[in-house]
């Protein structure tokens, strides 16, 4: 089968492997979509933890095409989105609903070979059937839809609070889905850019801000002149982390779901002690997919307008040049295969 890997960071081509066979519990995907995630990127770059030769693709939806163990045969032929995490399922804290913290862990597309393929693998518990009405492109978009349902519930945001969203990349648009979905209230949306915003206002964000153009702090506090309840970074940039600290209202929370790629930030401690507030860190997608599906099932949310790239496997290296340098209009490609 074809595959997009990387080989090592900087070194990304399509090979041609072995189609996997699945052991017991998993099942072997046929990948109808695959999006590219930012995460992706650093892993081309070597920021992040992975395994290589490594097979990236985290956001993914497809056919089951075969399974390891015959109690699992029903799955053989349904449409799917489902879990990247590999757990144990009998640790203490599996079985405490931390799988993220199974001393076993490892995700798909980062330690296991991931969805930038024409088949993959994964674990049949986190397996969720794809009703018909959603398109196997929109389904892989769970994922990150899924971080945002994550970081919310993390976040207790509770209907009418307020939000800021610094970012308008696909996890702040995830986001701006999400919250609208929960009940937030003037949800303000935040880009360095007016081009990305445009989506933003779209998808019904109360106010969007070019910060390019215009200074957020003073902008703010037009729009939430009683301060922000809840301020989710999607940037891990040291400025914007600073200024979510000024702008939020006393006792709120800030949501931390962009990569700090490793640096040492200067961030005043006194505004999160004296305001008394709460830092949360996003993490991953605490098994979200389901109700992350729902949502789109009922057409609560609806990311078809995300999917600016439909691409082969083959178009790859532009697609992961569009995703990084992010051109007017782009949200995320995604690899459909046939
Ligand atoms: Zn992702
Ligand atoms: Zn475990």
């Amino acid at each position: 089968m074809k595959a997009v890997v990387v080989k090592k960071p900087h070194e990304v081509c399509i090979e041609e492997v072995e189609i996997p066979s699945p052991p017991p519990g998993f099942a072997r995907i046929k990948v109808k979509a695959a999006a590219i995630c930012a995460t992706d990127l650093e892993i081309v770059e070597g920021n992040i933890p992975a395994n290589y030769p490594l097979i990236p693709g985290h956001e993914w939806s497809g056919i089951v095409d075969a399974v390891g163990s015959e109690e699992d045969s029903h799955w053989i032929g349904k449409n799917v989105i489902g879990s990247s995490d590999v757990v144990c399922l009998k640790c203490d804290a599996c079985r405490s609903g931390n799988w993220r913290y199974c001393e076993s862990f490892e995700e798909i597309g980062f330690k296991r070979n991931g969805a930038y393929a024409e088949y993959m693998l994964a674990p049949v518990y986190g397996l969720c059937e794809k009703p018909a009405c959603v398109p196997f492109e929109n389904a892989a978009l769970c994922e990150p839809l899924g971080v945002a349902l994550g970081t919310l519930k993390k976040a207790r945001a509770k209907a009418g609070q307020t939000l800021l969203i610094i970012g308008a990349g696909s996890i702040g648009l995830c986001m701006l889905a999400a919250a609208k979905v929960m009940g937030l209230k003037k949800i303000v949306v935040c880009a360095r850019s007016s081009d990305g915003l445009k989506i933003a206002k779209e998808m019904g964000a109360y106010a969007t801000i070019a910060t390019k153009e215009k200074d957020l702090e003073e902008e703010m506090s037009k729009l939430h002149p009683e301060g922000t309840d809840l301020v989710i970074d999607a940037t891990g940039a040291e400025e914007c982390i600073q200024k979510s600290l000024r702008i939020l209202k006393r006792g709120g929370t800030l949501a931390l779901a962009g990569y700090g790629k490793g640096k040492i930030m200067n961030i005043r401690i006194d505004d999160i002690h004296i305001k008394n507030l709460k830092v949360v860190g996003a993490g991953n997608n605490w098994n979200m997919h389901k109700k992350a599906l729902s949502l789109m099932e009922d057409g609560s949310v609806d990311l078809s307008c995300f999917v600016t790239e439909k691409i082969k496997l083959e178009d790859f290296e532009t697609s992961l040049l569009h995703a990084k340098k992010r051109p007017a209009g782009f949200v995320k490609a995604v690899f459909v295969n046939e």
